[in-house]
């Protein structure tokens, strides 16, 4: 959110608030009187109506308004709960509020007390009742700020007295009284004006203290508006500065160049490879840095694209650096590479964080010297001490597990005054509003289609019962000489959670079930060369089953693997699972995945209507996404559906995201709004790149100031 910076004065200056409150404050992360201002309610309580009691409806919300008439005790022994009756009413009826394990309750709330009360209205036995509801102490008949209004009820923290409520809205209050007009526009006039906004005096007025929801609506529409316009900003800042101010390489790609590099690869590529390609290598040639984005399904060969890229850098004379997640990816992406390019005169290196001592070393200092030509490896790429004599190109494989800074933090490690290209590749694929969002600071090319002839991949929910039905299935699809997969979400037998691990279920599976065929075990707490042999085994066929972690979630690549086995689906992710799947269905052959749930769980994944009321929300989103698993393998519809499941929040995570948290707005409620502030900003930039001009001076201080300190100013504006 956007802050004026002109209320920066401490919250004790205001009357009432000495030291003590000022503290309780500032563990809400409240200190100054602007910081309060910007402290949204967490809700609000209609308290225009207040209903004599005779008027209450059950299973409604209601506010009344009484005096407390008496206590009653009583308690649930067995469950130690104790419950105190507190009976109020208004001459025309009476209510029961229960508080549960509350003893002081009879010394705050005595006898004659005026009260007002807002919950909801249950009956029992004759007796209207109110075990859920915010109440509070009515002082003064006219008083306005806590009653006759649509109330404010603020986010407090735990065990702080209940009349905490009303000191921090008399506090708010007071600061909208008193300060509110000296605070600084914030969104541009002829923005206002173009979307119909309310200025921002009157906006947080009405945020605070609504004065109705017509106007509520508005004023959480503007700030809805100024926090996707800002961050959309941020973004485009980001974007235009890298491309507009930095000079890039120029890159020479002469005619036949790209063709001549087709020709590597034992297939012919796809249409929608050549397309990126041709994106990218326009990109290379402009004198602008690329900072591009490649997003496609798993298997849709973004790698391939890759290559290319870094072939066209390699062949102009700068170094390339391939940043992937882990250090398997890295470790068969170098393999698979060098084996590729075995005939041409390029330098490959691995760096990752198990190259220790003199290796690492001399790795380094050939990299420094320039007698490397390409690099691949894991976060060590961009470690402090690494040190490159001619980046050219940046390529950041799946980028869901890299964040904005992680990316700037690898372009600032060139010397020269050129800025490298940058490459992004995500797995994820997400749909295209939201990668605008996400990725606003970069150019976007979809690989929209799979390689032919890959044969789909079957898709099941089965039960444990089914497990020797299963293992017979994979047995002769090993002798028809396929591989297979079998995942466990854990490494090591736990004793509290009763999961199959996967170092417990490798001896018990090759002495019971697999006797005759080779097993192999693959984990993340293995040392990267053993992991190596297993890997190198597994791809030639030395192993028929791999049992394993999610450490194969990403980017391995066995074309001959066309079983997957998940054990406890449901205690993975959809992305996921997306992902773990995309390692079969690879090559020439069917491909089956099974996903294992207890049997109740598969039974309501298989029946289209079986869904419990009383199943618990958890145990809903588990059956939504196990689902739509095996419904689809498009990457697309199971991004969508995830996002769905778990809103913006985790899907994105906000460390990945590397910007500030939004407060009220949501990416898939308010995407309307979030094309239109697009819009706007690249309407801006379009005009003014950098945002030098004067009449956008103000906008760029109140993103400077507010958005800058989350990307690390010195990445930006050295
Ligand atoms: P991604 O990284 O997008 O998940 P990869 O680049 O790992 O996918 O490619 C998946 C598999 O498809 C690899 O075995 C690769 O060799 C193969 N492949 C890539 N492009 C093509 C193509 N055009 N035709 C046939 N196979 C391809
Ligand atoms: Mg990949």
């Amino acid at each position: 959110m956007t802050k004026s910076q002109s209320l920066d004065i401490p919250i004790q200056y205001l009357k009432g608030i000495g030291p003590k409150k000022a503290k309780v404050f500032s563990k809400l992360g409240l200190k100054t009187i602007e910081d309060l201002l910007y402290y949204f309610p967490r809700t609000y309580q209609d308290r225009t109506q207040i209903k004599p009691i005779f008027n209450i409806k059950t299973g409604e919300k209601e506010t009344i308004c009484g005096i407390v008439l008496r206590h009653l005790k009583s308690a649930f022994p067995r469950k130690r709960i104790k419950i105190n009756k507190v009976i109020i009413g208004d001459g025309t009826g009476v209510v029961s509020l229960l508080f549960f394990n509350q003893p002081s309750i009879e010394e705050s709330l005595p006898v004659e007390r005026k009260i007002i009360a807002y919950g909801m209205i249950r009956k029992y036995r004759q007796e209207y009742q109110m075990s859920n509801f915010e109440y509070e102490i009515f002082d003064k008949e006219e008083d306005f700020i806590h009653n006759k209004r649509i109330v404010p009820i603020y986010h407090l923290m735990a065990r702080l007295p209940s009349n905490w409520q009303r000191v921090i809205r008399k506090t708010i209050k007071s600061v909208c009284d008193l300060y509110l007009d000296r605070i600084k526009e914030t969104l541009p006039k002829y923005i206002l004006k173009k979307y119909s906004l309310l200025d921002i005096i009157e906006t947080l007025q009405n945020i605070h203290f609504p004065k109705n929801w017509t106007i509520y609506k508005e004023a959480k529409k503007r700030l809805i508006f100024e926090e996707f316009f800002y961050l959309q900003l941020a973004l485009g800042y980001i974007r235009h500065r890298i491309k507009k101010e930095e000079f890039g390489i120029k890159y020479s790609i002469n005619g036949d160049m790209l063709t001549s590099l087709y020709k590597i690869f034992p297939f012919p590529l796809t249409n929608a490879q050549i397309k990126s390609i041709e994106e990218i290598s326009q990109d290379m040639q402009s004198s602008f840095p690329m900072c591009r984005l490649i997003h496609g399904d798993v298997g849709s060969g973004k790698t391939v694209v890759a290559i290319i890229a870094f072939l066209i850098a390699a062949y102009n004379k700068y170094q390339v650096a391939f940043m992937v997640p882990t250090e398997i990816l890295a470790e068969q992406h170098y393999l698979n590479i060098k084996k590729l390019l075995a005939d041409r005169n390029i330098r490959i290196a691995l760096l990752t964080s198990s190259k220790k001592g003199k290796i690492r070393k001399e790795i380094l200092q050939n990299l420094a010297i320039g007698k490397i030509d390409i690099i691949i490896g894991t976060h060590s790429l961009i470690q402090k001490d690494v040190v490159y004599n001619k980046l050219g190109l940046c390529i950041i494989d799946e980028q869901h597990r890299f964040g904005v800074m992680q990316r700037l933090t690898l372009q600032k490690k060139s010397q020269s005054e050129k800025k490298p290209d940058i490459l992004v590749m995500s797995a994820t694929p997400i749909p295209r509003t939201l990668a605008l969002t996400l990725y606003g600071d970069l150019d976007i090319s979809t690989i929209s289609e799979l390689p032919p002839n890959r044969k789909e991949i079957m898709n099941f929910c089965r039960s444990e019962k089914d497990l020797p039905n299963i293992y017979d299935f994979i047995k002769k699809e090993i002798q028809e000489g396929r591989q297979a997969y079998i995942v466990y979400p854990l490494v090591d037998e736990s004793k509290e959670i009763n999961l199959k691990s996967a170092t417990k279920m490798v001896e018990k599976l090759q002495k019971e079930v697999f006797k005759n065929c080779h097993l192999g075990l693959l984990h993340g707490k293995m040392k990267v060369s053993e992991k190596d042999e297993i890997m190198t085994k597994f791809k030639n066929k030395k192993i028929d089953i791999l049992i394993s972690t999610t450490v194969i979630e990403v980017g391995i690549d066995v074309p001959n693997a066309t079983i997957m086995i998940i054990e406890h689906a449901e205690r993975f992710g959809l992305s996921q699972l997306h992902q773990l799947r995309g390692r079969i269905g690879r090559g020439e052959y069917k491909s089956y995945c099974i996903f294992i749930a207890n049997p109740q769980m598969a039974k309501a994944v298989n029946s289209s209507s079986f869904i419990k009321e009383e199943y618990d929300e958890n145990l809903i989103d588990t059956i939504k996404r196990l689902r739509t698993i095996v419904s689809t393998c498009d990457g697309f519809k199971i991004a969508e559906a995830d996002f769905e499941i778990r809103g913006p929040g985790e899907f994105f995570g906000e460390k990945q995201h590397g910007l500030p948290k939004l407060k009220l707005s949501n990416f898939i409620r308010d995407v309307e709004w979030l094309k239109t502030s697009r819009k706007e900003v690249d309407e801006i930039f379009k005009d003014d790149p950098l945002l030098k001009k004067d009449k956008n001076q103000e906008l760029f201080n109140n993103f400077k100031n507010n958005y800058l300190p989350y990307l690390e100013k010195d990445l930006l504006l050295e």
